[in-house]
């Protein structure tokens, strides 16, 4: 069975990662989308809430499971004993950080752990979570960035701090 993780903040997720999440569930067997407990980050959603919204967004997809690991994640791999870690690039920014972490992966893991990655779709290679909290921030329209539930989520995020 061919399995594998995809990592990330997913402060909150996109339309951008569900388009990697739909396009890797394609391609491999098993799915784990996972959320990275990451505290330095300072995120907006807790890891709660980032699971929920994940869990809420696949659950059509019946090979997709939604997970959170702490820690590194060549240790999280090995746990759950999966080779594959998937991960989306948008642009050359992207490219030379996402370069460099499954460089680091692969070595700390002596080859066990292998990186895969999605280029962005079109339509979506504009979308960051940080540029949705902003949009979210000042009320804009968020339809074409994340589905109703998760904008709903984020503007009462912004209406609590106000
Ligand atoms: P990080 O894990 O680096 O904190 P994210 O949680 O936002 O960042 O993203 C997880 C992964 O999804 C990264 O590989 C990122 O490049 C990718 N990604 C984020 N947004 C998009 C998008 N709009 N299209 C394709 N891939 C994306």
């Amino acid at each position: 069975m061919k399995r594998a993780i995809y990592p990330g903040s997913f402060d909150p997720m996109t339309y951008g990662h569900l388009d990697i999440i739909k396009r890797a569930a394609r391609n491999f067997d098993e799915v784990i989308v996972s959320v990275l407990d990451n505290k330095a980050k300072n995120p907006l959603f807790s890891v709660e809430e980032r699971v929920k919204i994940l869990e809420e967004a696949t659950k059509d997809i019946p090979n997709v499971k939604i997970d959170s690991f702490s820690g590194l994640l060549i240790d999280y791999a090995k746990r759950i004993d999966v080779p594959v870690s998937v991960r989306g690039l948008r642009a050359i920014t992207d490219f030379e950080y996402e370069l460099q972490i499954a460089q680091t992966n692969s070595k700390l893991s002596h080859g066990k752990l292998d990186t895969v990655f999605f280029t962005a779709s079109l339509e979506y290679s504009y979308l960051s979570s940080s540029g949705v909290k902003e949009i979210a921030c000042f009320g804009g329209d968020l339809s074409e960035c994340v589905p109703e539930f998760v904008a709903e989520l984020l503007y009462a995020k912004y209406n609590q701090k106000r």
